[in-house]
């Protein structure tokens, strides 16, 4: 164990924004990186806002992607005192210390902060060493509220409090909080106490450069700000993970896709890129499907019930290396457990314009009726034997055939596929592609 301290610090005041869950993510990965603790620490003090479905919210998604804290809600010893809305009598004892120390006073009802007037540097592991001063209506008045008149405190104050309480040595967050820092090192200094190491990691920007966000006007857009979406379409958690590994941090040997005990390994804080980074999700899905291909049936099929009617091992083994999200999959599936499958017209239209199809397609019927086993590779056979005797291509039995059988242009293995529905629903199919054709 090291004596790295980290924390990740929401506010349950809404849903889960992909841009937390980097945040969550690099502050996990420089915590395992280190052997040092990873905190979770719930930001409730907003009453008005939090909500238990946002805090489930917030947990569950943490769980599904795997970053598991060391302290925090639900771990063993530390009961309650993650919750800064349980934190009362420490945020009241350390306002009090400020008052007896004069750093802080009372105007209006309100605690103020006694603020430095000076410049203050932020020592920003990613960003260099930024100096804020104070602009003109800041100099103004520069005590900020600590405590409102309502006799609550204020995030900048707890925030502090706690990160100095929970002995947090890198605070790592997303740049948007860079301006909140000088009022917080401030803080650390009236307290006597060295400010931890800021790491402010840049902002994930939709690939347009717009802010990811949950209001965006675009629908697709919006949802793309939301972790839930993520796991609604289907994504697996690895994959997720994995992307998620790539904003802002890019491995030296340019190899993407791989293990997270491998980021684990490779991951410090001073190779997070200072640019923001592009979330693509073309790039996200193509990386799901790498993650879904190389999955074991074993773990896939668990993984796919929840978006399948019919949880049928053969068929999902069959269209695992096809599909890119689960939610793909009924759409990948439906032509197995109904004889009502669409058939899509470009599909028709590209593989039997042909005038003789209909009857090649009988042709194959017979064939297959005859089929001494009914097995991908004696079906093969079968196919190109009829393909040899009738003096056409193969691609013009199989093309035809698959569009009779699916409905579709692209699927499995034609072969398999056969072999799974079995010979009864291929002749039927077969022949009733056939009179329709002739028809
Ligand atoms: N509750 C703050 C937020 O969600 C935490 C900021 C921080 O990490 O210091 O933005």
């Amino acid at each position: 164990m090291s004596d790295v301290r980290v924390r990740f610090a929401p506010s349950p005041t809404g849903f889960l924004h992909i841009g937390s869950v980097r945040t969550a993510l690099f502050n996990w990965l420089y915590a395992r990186h280190t052997g040092g603790t990873f905190i979770l620490r719930v930001e409730d003090t907003d009453t008005a806002r939090n909500t238990e479905q946002s805090l489930r919210t917030i947990l569950d998604g943490l769980r599904w992607l795997g970053l598991d804290w060391d302290e925090g809600p639900d771990k063993e010893g530390s009961v309650g005192l993650y919750f800064q809305s349980q934190r009362a009598d420490i945020y009241q004892r350390r306002v009090a210390e400020l008052i007896a120390k004069d750093m802080a006073y009372e105007r209006d009802g309100a605690i103020r902060f006694r603020m430095t007037r000076q410049p203050i540097e932020v020592p920003d592991v990613i960003c260099g060493g930024v100096v804020r001063s104070l602009n003109e209506t800041e100099m103004l008045d520069p005590d900020f509220v600590i405590v409102r008149s309502d006799g609550n405190p204020v995030f900048h104050f707890v925030n502090v409090v706690d990160d100095m309480e929970m002995k947090i040595t890198h605070v790592i967050r997303g740049e948007d909080h860079l301006s909140n820092t000088p009022k917080h090192i401030a803080l650390f200094r009236a307290f006597g106490v060295e400010p931890p190491k800021y790491a402010h990691i840049p902002m994930i920007l939709n690939l347009d450069g717009s802010k990811m966000s949950k209001r965006d006007p675009d629908p697709a857009k919006a949802r793309l700000a939301s972790l839930a979406s993520y796991i609604e379409d289907g994504f697996v958690s690895e994959a997720v993970r994995n992307y998620l590994c790539l904003l802002g941090f890019s491995p030296k040997d340019g190899k993407e896709v791989r293990p997270i005990e491998e980021f684990i390994a490779m991951f410090d804080l001073p190779q997070i890129l200072r640019h923001n980074a592009r979330f693509d999700i073309t790039k996200l899905t193509w990386m799901n499907g790498e993650y879904l291909r190389a999955m074991p049936l074993e773990q896939f099929l668990p993984l796919a019930k929840p978006f399948v009617a019919h949880d049928d091992a053969r068929v999902l083994a069959l269209v695992k290396e096809k599909v890119k999200l689960l939610k793909e999959l009924p759409e990948w599936t439906n032509y197995f457990f109904t004889d009502d499958y669409p058939f899509d017209p470009a599909a028709v239209a590209k593989s039997c314009s042909a005038p003789q199809t209909g009857e090649r397609l009988l042709k194959l019927a017979a064939a297959y009726e005859q089929a001494a086993s009914w097995d991908a590779a004696g079906l093969e056979a079968g196919l190109k034997e009829l393909a040899r005797q009738l003096g056409v291509k193969t691609g013009e039995l199989i093309h035809p055939c698959r569009v009779a059988v699916s409905g579709k242009s692209a699927g499995p293995s034609l072969y398999h596929m056969l072999e799974v529905l079995g010979r009864d629903r291929v002749l039927a199919r077969l022949r009733r592609a056939a009179d329709q054709l002739r028809a």
